[in-house]
């Protein structure tokens, strides 16, 4: 490939909220894309909507986008410094005739408002809102049945011209629209691939236009199926959390958290589970399927279980570190890598493994256990006081507890369990035994045996 050619993509989030998982899944779509194709993966602030933008939140998309390891390859910029570069533009067209000042009153105002909401619906992006009584500047669309473009996920795509009145490219009050600027923002970063979520898809026969009216071919569009909720709708705040930070919040490792959103409308095979160079050397466009992927909790829950597995005790603790800090410091005194080492397997989050650690070590605040069960725990306690702590010795007494007793391993597991640590469902007794200690676990079990 030559340079002239290098592949270039941007990620161009609004700053008006928190990264959203699907903004997410878009911005891996095409940092993944840019690193197949030795390309550059870019970065743009669309903050033209000055109300609802904040540097607040872009900062904190920055943050989310960092903490997954994604970083833009050169610098970035925001939209709203750049009003005397699209004003050029503006002119240029308006010098040309292809784009005129129109005058909207307030009845043809409230009769496109109309069109438009029959057509596109309330919630779309579409619905133009034009101030009644204003001028503004509209882009001239020639006559013409309908506008096709090929799109790289969805093949040919054809709008008919009855959605397109001649749109506003610049506002009453000067400052360009949207599609406008999306438009001279990629010409001008040399984009060469737009990978954008669906919901844009409307938007793309007026950039089209706006390309050919500036006598630039467009880049490739390829629009990618929206993540969905379990009952098919797109997902949104109502579905539970959206935001990557509210992943993050919960005990999602980055790595995981990105493998899982990949999968989300993209496929290699069967495969699930994949390093990050793996999927710089799998991604393209062709695996990306056409159809929206829903959000399943139970299966990132799976994700992230498998990679809490992979990751070293060490990094685990330095991980819970991040989430709550000088975690590890209060266990200072605590077998903790042993710890994580026997919970880690039964925790799908950082935050589910960081509790039952603390419950470990703090010990369960009530035991209800039944007479019967206290006895054998009593007899168990005082069996313990001459034996050395080892894992063998700890083995062998156990079993010829059992034997003495005549009782089977769940008649001592089970209570055992409950008393040192508030649960039945906890890793193999021996383990729990040798993370307290012998002094621990003595004390535990007389406090419970008075
Ligand atoms: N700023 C738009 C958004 O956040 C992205 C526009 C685009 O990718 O063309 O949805």
């Amino acid at each position: 490939m030559t340079a002239k050619n290098t592949v270039r993509v941007r990620f161009a989030p609004s700053p008006t909220g928190h990264l959203h998982i699907g903004g997410l899944r878009t911005a891996l779509f095409n940092y993944l894309f840019a690193r197949h194709n030795n390309g550059k993966f870019l970065l743009r602030v669309e903050d033209t909507d000055l109300k609802r933008s904040t540097q607040e939140y872009m900062d904190s998309q920055l943050e989310a986008l960092k903490w997954v390891g994604i970083e833009a390859d050169e610098p970035y910029f925001k939209q709203s410094e750049r009003s005397e570069i699209y004003k050029k533009f503006i002119d240029q067209l308006l010098s040309e005739g292809k784009a005129y000042k129109a005058y909207t009153s307030a009845e043809q105002a409230q009769e496109r408002a109309e069109r438009m909401r029959k057509l596109y619906g309330t919630d779309s992006s579409e619905y133009e809102e034009v101030e009644a009584d204003s001028w503004v500047i509209r882009f001239k669309i020639d006559a013409g049945e309908t506008i096709t473009f090929h799109d790289a996920i969805r093949g040919e795509v054809t709008f008919s011209r009855d959605y397109f009145d001649d749109f506003i490219i610049a506002r009453a009050d000067g400052t360009p629209t949207y599609n406008f600027v999306v438009v001279i923002d990629d010409i001008l970063m040399k984009i060469t691939h737009i990978i954008r979520g669906e919901d844009h898809i409307s938007n793309t026969p007026k950039q089209f236009l706006l390309y050919k009216a500036l006598g630039v071919e467009p880049p490739v569009f390829a629009h990618i199926p929206l993540i969905l909720n379990k009952d098919g709708g797109r997902l949104s705040k109502r579905d539970g959390a959206t935001s990557v930070q509210a992943y993050r919040d919960m005990g999602y490792l980055p790595d995981a958290l990105c493998n899982y959103l990949v999968r989300l409308g993209w496929s290699h095979g069967d495969q699930e589970i994949f390093s990050r160079p793996e999927l710089i050397d799998y991604f393209t466009l062709d695996g990306v399927g056409k159809k929206g992927a829903s959000f399943d909790i139970q299966k990132l829950n799976w994700v992230n279980q498998v990679y809490l597995k992979a990751t070293s005790d060490t990094d685990l603790i330095l991980e819970i570190d991040q989430l709550t800090p000088n975690w590890s410091a209060r266990y200072i005194n605590h077998n903790l890598l042993q710890a994580v080492s026997i919970y880690k397997d039964r925790c799908h989050t950082l935050i589910e493994l960081r509790d039952y650690i603390d419950v470990l070590f703090a010990g369960p605040l009530v035991v209800d256990l039944p007479d019967t069960e206290k006895c054998i725990l009593k007899d168990f306690k005082n069996s313990l006081e001459t034996i050395s702590w080892h894992k063998e010795d700890l083995d062998k007494h156990i079993k010829l507890f059992l034997e003495e007793k005549n009782i089977k391993m769940p008649n001592l597991g089970k209570p055992l369990r409950i008393a040192l640590v508030g649960s039945p469902n906890a890793p193999a007794i021996v383990e729990i035994l040798l993370v307290l200690g012998k002094e621990e676990v003595i004390k535990r079990l007389a406090n419970l045996c008075v």
